[in-house]
């Protein structure tokens, strides 16, 4: 068994009288340690995959393992322990405590979950040891996402899910910022699912879920990914 499985998952969105199917049967396999892209059009179903393996949303049918756990028959209570101490979130929006220096709010996110890292080491690994004490005003579009990523790490989760984590910066700062992401699955055989719209930094993940329309279009795997430079 995959560490991650989805199996024929199916979510529906009711607007009035409209039925919107964001996942139509919907089925992968990813292994511990992947480095994963999920990619294809706005409205393609990508939030709503990510929401479903993150335990932000139920699904309507369909199974979700995660190492060997029925997620997808979790009550409510469960799904809350599970997005806690599981799962790692990175946003497009950093989404930072804005009175909370960096250090403080990599505290925050580790003080609630069951076997945290450090938050200063975490920080240290992120490449902001000189900033621990900045606020995220003071730092930079790039240092915010570095922090969110140490936020996500510092709850030790064993899935780090990433929502168009470059999507509000540069093409340079959103090339470091994937290559961070890139060496922690590496060098810390982290799972990292990263969704994107942007087809060109496909050639990085060991496997690239191309979305289309609610369902999976094409799954392809590099057998040897680029390193992001
Ligand atoms: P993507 O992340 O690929 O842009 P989404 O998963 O956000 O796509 O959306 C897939 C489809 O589901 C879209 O048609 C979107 O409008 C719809 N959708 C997503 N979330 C909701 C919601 N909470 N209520 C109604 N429709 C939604
Ligand atoms: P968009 O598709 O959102 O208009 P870009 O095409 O500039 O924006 O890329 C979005 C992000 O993906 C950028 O921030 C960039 O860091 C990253 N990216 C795109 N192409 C590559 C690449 N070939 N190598 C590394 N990173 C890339």
């Amino acid at each position: 068994m995959a560490y991650i499985s989805l199996d024929q998952v199916v979510k529906r969105y009711q607007m009035g009288e409209v039925t919107i199917t964001a996942a139509d049967h919907i089925s992968f396999d990813i292994d511990k340690g992947e480095f994963v892209i999920i990619v294809g059009p706005s409205g393609a179903g990508k939030t709503t995959v990510l929401n479903i393996l993150g335990g932000m949303d139920a699904c309507d049918e369909g199974t979700i393992t995660v190492d060997g756990s029925p997620v997808s028959s979790y009550s409510s209570r469960q799904l809350t322990t599970y997005r806690r101490y599981d799962i790692g979130f990175v946003f497009q929006f950093y989404n930072l405590v804005q009175n909370l220096t960096a250090l403080e709010n990599v505290e925050l996110a580790a003080q609630i979950c069951k076997d945290p890292l450090d938050a200063g080491d975490v920080l240290r690994h992120v490449g902001l040891g000189d900033r621990l004490n900045n606020f995220p005003a003071q730092l930079s579009g790039g240092e915010q996402q570095r922090v969110a990523i140490a936020r996500a790490l510092a709850k030790n989760p064993k899935l780090l899910l990433c929502d168009e984590p470059t999507g509000a910066l540069d093409y340079v700062t959103g090339k470091s910022i994937l290559k961070l992401l890139q060496d922690t699955c590496r060098q810390q055989g982290m799972t990292v699912i990263v969704i994107t719209h942007n087809t060109a930094i496909a050639p990085m993940a060991d496997k690239v879920i191309h979305v289309k329309n609610g369902r999976v279009d094409r799954i392809d795997r590099n057998p040897s990914p680029t390193p992001v430079e």
